[in-house]
């Protein structure tokens, strides 16, 4: 493994730093761009890691999967009256199906569908953003996983984009507490930092059919993890989600701070990190090298 771990960064190591850091949310503006990190755990709980594999960073996108799965916990088939689990076709900040959907978001991995199952979430804890931090503190067994402050507050000031499509869904009838709540809760889950280490080993369980060797518990039943996997690979990298399947062939989820985690069924959870994204908001030197593993290896499920 750590020989299939030097043949990725031999191949794209010119391409970190290349891109353009998330600078939208101008906290994550100042992150250093020339970072990259790898981890992957296996079922059996072996990390392998390379670079900067332990240094915590902003989740972001990465959020919508843990967010997701405590609303399925509570709600199971019912979250999909509120939600659709169609792939997008469009930026991750779009607002302009909401309309034509009568407030009903695409898919729970865009922003507008993640506010609704951060809604979902608000109806039932008195504080999801630590129900969240709690989650993802067991599923890694790191207990010292922390929200930054200083990132949350920088995206609640830059709120616009993501009130309006709450305020749309309200008018609409999809969304049922205070939005500028929620919005609070959703940014304090994607200003959640992790190391790849602690990603790679709390979603585990989603290449462990559904049971959390961390926690040691069935997180979700093997059926729901399939379905969950099965909205990753449609939905999991925004606009880009066919070029990744093409390209990766693995049920995948990215997030601005240049996470992407990846699933390899029945084996190993990765998670890959370099800040400056592409386009369409994804790691462009973190889905470089899943493109070179899945060339090195073959891991991918189609
Ligand atoms: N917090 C970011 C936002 O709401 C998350 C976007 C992302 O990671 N794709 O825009």
């Amino acid at each position: 493994m750590d020989s299939l771990l030097q043949k990725i960064y031999k191949d794209i190591s010119p391409l970190i730093g290349q891109g353009k850091v998330a600078d939208y949310i101008p906290a994550l503006g100042a992150v250093d761009s020339n970072q990259f990190g790898i981890a992957i755990c296996s079922n059996d709980g072996e990390i392998y890691t390379l670079g900067d594999a332990h240094k915590p960073f902003s989740i972001q996108s990465i959020s919508k999967v843990f967010n997701l799965i405590l609303a399925l916990e509570l709600k199971g088939e019912e979250l999909w009256t509120r939600i659709g689990r169609e792939p997008s076709g469009l930026p991750f900040n779009s607002i302009v199906q909401l309309e034509y959907e009568h407030g009903i978001p695409k898919n729970p991995f865009i922003n507008a569908g993640a506010l609704v199952v951060s809604d979902v979430n608000q109806s039932h804890f008195a504080s999801p953003r630590i129900a969240v931090r709690e989650f993802v503190k067991k599923l890694s067994g790191n207990p010292n996983i922390q929200i930054d402050k200083v990132v949350a507050d920088s995206e609640f000031e830059h709120k616009a984009r993501n009130a309006s499509m709450a305020y749309l869904m309200q008018s609409y009838g999809n969304f049922n507490n205070d939005v500028e709540s929620v919005l609070y809760s959703y940014f304090c889950n994607c200003a959640i930092t992790m190391s790849c280490v602690d990603l790679a080993k709390a979603i585990n369980f989603l290449a462990n059919r559904g049971y959390s060797n961390i926690k040691k518990k069935q997180v979700l039943t093997k059926n729901q993890t399939r379905q969950v996997n099965s909205l990753l690979a449609t939905s999991g990298m925004y606009d880009e989600a066919g070029s990744f399947a093409y390209k990766v062939g693995l049920p995948g989820k990215s997030g601005v701070g240049g996470g992407i985690i990846a699933i390899v069924p029945g084996q190993f959870s990765i998670c890959v990190w370099s800040p400056a994204l592409n386009d369409a908001g994804n790691s462009l030197a973190g889905g470089a090298a899943l493109e070179s593993m899945t060339k090195h290896i073959g891991w991918s499920i189609y």
